[in-house]
């Protein structure tokens, strides 16, 4: 049975995290029509920074300054690994389209071609990354330079330490000091969030009071580093205005998650895609899909129940792991929870865990998740594709583990390129 009544798309997207933004993206700029649907995920959270390959074999903690290089000795180690799917070709594709669409929507990215560049993070240890957000690539080149910097702790904001960050990084950058300040208007509360304060920050007033706040605390100080607070949007302005205001450039820490620098991410996306006439349903579930005897899917969708019925001639699945709701653990198994397509995992629930938490090997539950063919089609229980038209990209992947090999945003990226590329080919 179809539903008459179901608007008609090339392409549905499950799932708003990055893998479904860039895969929404990729498919729109190539003359799809694409509904996309999702709620909270992974990106909510994330630092906004996009690794592509940052250490491989994880348990020698073996790091790459050129990912690309990184990404040749992973792909031979795990020919399952998602970038074994792809030409090197189509992965600075992909990202090349990625970093034009948010630079035109306001939220440039800066990287080095063929280098992971050392960013700071909010607890004081380094972190190494392929692209920045514009508004911390000072803080990139400063951590290379050790110029006389300023970095400022916010009363009330927890979770970031400026003094914590100064003290890891003592001997290495002796010209490194702490202020403490509060944010303008904020004395009386005992808690500030980073995002209202980057609320706050859209107005010039609140920047012109941050300013008088900070200007005492400058002295030599070459640079200044802050939390990341400059705006959930229009970050830009905000970080050149008050530049000017303070007259010495600066730089944005992340602060621990839900940091604004996610968030801003997704602002980005959904800003820019709404524009291309991409149909978008944030806060909305799939709760079933249909598969139709002319091979089209029909998806039902709504936050408790179904709201409304969709019809798409294919899928791109990119609901994630645990958190995002992709991926869910019972007593005894790993599920996907949409199709229920099968699922690497290790054999029984003890081994998804090493009893140590710091074992070098990792833990193996971090492996599991769908398996595809080489045109990022999940795989069935005979081992073939589930669904002619059926994709999958990003966390839900298998043999991925991003969070130690660093690759998460690269890999969403990524698949999501391949994902839509072979909808085009298969389905000409
Ligand atoms: C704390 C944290 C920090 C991170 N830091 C970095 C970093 O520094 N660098 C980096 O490269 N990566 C980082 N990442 C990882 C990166 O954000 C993810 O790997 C990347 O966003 C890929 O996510 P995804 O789109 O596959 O999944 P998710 O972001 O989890 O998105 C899954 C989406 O699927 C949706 N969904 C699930 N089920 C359904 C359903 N039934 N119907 C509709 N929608 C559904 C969810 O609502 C969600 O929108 C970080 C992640 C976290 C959590």
């Amino acid at each position: 049975m179809t539903n008459p009544e179901a608007k008609k798309y090339d392409l549905c997207i499950i799932g708003t995290g990055l893998a479904g933004l860039a895969a929404t993206l990729f498919a729109s700029n190539r003359g799809l029509s694409c509904v996309e649907v999702g709620q909270i995920g992974e990106i909510n959270f994330a630092s906004g920074f996009f690794d592509l390959l940052g250490v491989h074999p994880a348990g020698e903690k073996h790091a790459w300054t050129d990912p690309w290089a990184g990404i040749d000795a992973l792909v031979r180690d795990i020919p399952e690994h998602p970038y074994a799917r792809l030409p090197r070709e189509d992965i600075q594709a992909a990202f090349e389209e990625i970093l034009t669409f948010l630079k035109e929507a306001g939220l440039p990215y800066i990287r080095r071609m063929n280098q992971n560049s050392g960013v700071l993070t909010s607890l004081g240890t380094l972190k190494s990354t392929y692209c920045v957000p514009h508004a911390m690539w000072n803080g990139v080149e400063a951590l290379d330079k050790k110029p006389s910097c300023l970095l400022i702790d916010i009363r009330g904001l927890k979770g970031f330490s400026a003094r914590q960050i100064a003290a890891a990084l003592k001997r290495e950058w002796p010209d490194l000091r702490t202020a403490r300040i509060s944010f303008p208007d904020s004395d009386h509360l005992n808690e500030v969030f980073a995002e209202h304060m980057a609320s706050a920050l859209i107005l010039s007033q609140n920047r012109e009071k941050l300013a008088r706040t900070l200007r005492p605390h400058i002295k030599d100080a070459q640079i200044v580093g802050l939390p990341a607070i400059l705006g959930l949007y229009r970050t830009q302005e905000v970080v050149s205005d008050l530049q000017k205001l303070i007259g010495v450039p600066l730089f944005e820490i992340p602060t621990i998650p839900p940091s604004i620098t996610g968030l801003r991410l997704k602002e980005a996306f959904e800003r820019g895609l709404r524009t291309k006439g991409v149909q978008y349903l944030s806060q909305n579930r799939v709760l079933t899909v249909r598969h139709q005897a002319d091979g089209h899917f029909e998806v039902d969708m709504g936050r408790t129940t179904a709201e409304q019925t969709v019809r798409s001639r294919g899928i791109i699945l990119a609901s994630g792991r645990f958190i995002g709701g992709g991926l869910h653990a019972d007593r005894k198994r790993i599920k996907e929870t949409i199709f229920d397509l099968p699922v690497y995992q290790p054999g029984n629930r003890t081994d998804w865990h090493r009893r140590d938490f710091l074992d070098p090997r990792g833990h193996l539950v971090n492996r599991a998740g769908v398996e595809i063919d080489e045109s990022f089609r999940p795989l069935n229980s005979s081992r073939q594709p589930a669904f002619k038209t059926l994709f999958a990209a990003g966390s839900l992947l298998a043999h991925n583990d991003w969070k130690r090999i660093k690759c998460g945003a690269g890999v969403a990226i990524a698949s999501a390129f391949g994902a839509v590329k072979s909808f085009m080919r298969i389905n000409k």
